[in-house]
């Protein structure tokens, strides 16, 4: 199990409980999509399982082990890049190697996790990167001569140096524009795909959650106390925007998001939505395509 969660609460400070006895599993090698409206607690779940955040009550596992801090195979993707602007993209992408090498005499925890970047990562696997994520021949410019989709593509590169087997991203691609989007959201599926990396994309696109994730976890308004899972598996397929088994997902999960998870009625009325919802969709498909099926 890569993420194991189990009766987790937690709360802010003084506010009401964002996740209440809330449990979710996350096998090894899955791609998810995380979605819910705004403030339902998409980020406090990433952090969480970052381990930037700590449980108030129940377990929170990853690769076995609980996160009293973030681990260094957990690669954390956010919205803003997060690029140190006086460095070059290729500086900025080599930054983990060197912070594996500044490391390298220290010790890790007993319990095995590994709390720094790897210490053997050369520069011939920057460069391996750069070229995989198309943006080799940007190497020497600075971050501000570069685009938003450039910008991710750069810290997207930096994370796989790390050879994460956890890569959380928390709205990566929402500040760009629709057809970087589309670009980025396509290579993140390959990349997935190429190294096995578990995946969460957080988002609060219905397009993207479908597009990219072959199960979604939709949050509903805090507290969360249930994982409502819904299976997708035809997402990663490359054609599968054009395909009707897509837009019926989307009108699965645009209704299971205005029922609003949490509860098993709030459930049990969505499933009756979507199946009405599939149906209609499934009708003006076969309207669309002239009858024929
Ligand atoms: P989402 O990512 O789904 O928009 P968040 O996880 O950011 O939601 O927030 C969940 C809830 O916790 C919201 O009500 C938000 O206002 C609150 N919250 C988030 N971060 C903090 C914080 N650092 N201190 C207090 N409350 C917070």
């Amino acid at each position: 199990m890569m993420i194991g969660i189990e009766a987790l609460t937690f709360a802010y400070p003084n506010q009401p409980p964002v996740f209440q006895d809330f449990s979710w599993q996350v096998a090894a090698g899955e791609a998810w999509a995380v979605i819910g409206p705004s403030g339902c607690g998409k980020s406090t779940l990433l952090y969480l399982i970052a381990g930037l955040r700590q449980p108030r009550a129940g377990r929170l596992s990853v690769s076995g082990q609980p996160v009293p801090r973030p681990r260094a195979s957990t690669g954390l993707i956010l919205q803003d890049y997060g690029l140190l602007p006086w460095a070059t993209v290729w500086e900025n992408v080599a930054l983990v190697m060197r912070l594996g090498r500044l490391y390298r005499a220290k010790s890790g925890p007993p319990d095995g996790s590994r709390p720094y970047p790897r210490a053997d990562i050369g520069a011939d696997q920057v460069d391996r990167w750069l070229l995989r994520l198309g943006i080799a021949d940007l190497r020497d410019k600075f971050p501000n001569q570069i685009s938003g989709g450039q910008r991710q593509r750069t810290a997207i590169a930096r994370s796989l140096l790390q050879q994460p087997n956890l890569l959380l991203m928390d709205e990566p691609f929402s500040s760009l524009d629709a057809l970087s989007r589309e670009d980025l959201q396509r290579l993140t599926i390959e990349l997935q795909r190429e190294t096995g990396v578990t995946t969460l994309v957080v988002t609060h696109n219905i397009e993207e959650a479908v597009y990219m994730g072959r199960r979604i976890l939709v949050l509903g308004r805090a507290p969360n106390t249930h994982a409502w899972v819904i299976d997708n598996p035809g997402a990663g397929a490359p054609a599968y925007r054009g395909r009707p088994a897509y837009w019926d997902k989307c009108a699965e999960l645009r209704a299971a998001l205005e029922a609003g998870a949490g509860g098993a009625a709030s459930e049990a009325a969505a499933a009756e939505t979507a199946r009405a919802a599939a149906a209609g969709a499934a009708a003006a498909a076969t309207e669309a395509s002239g009858g024929a099926s």
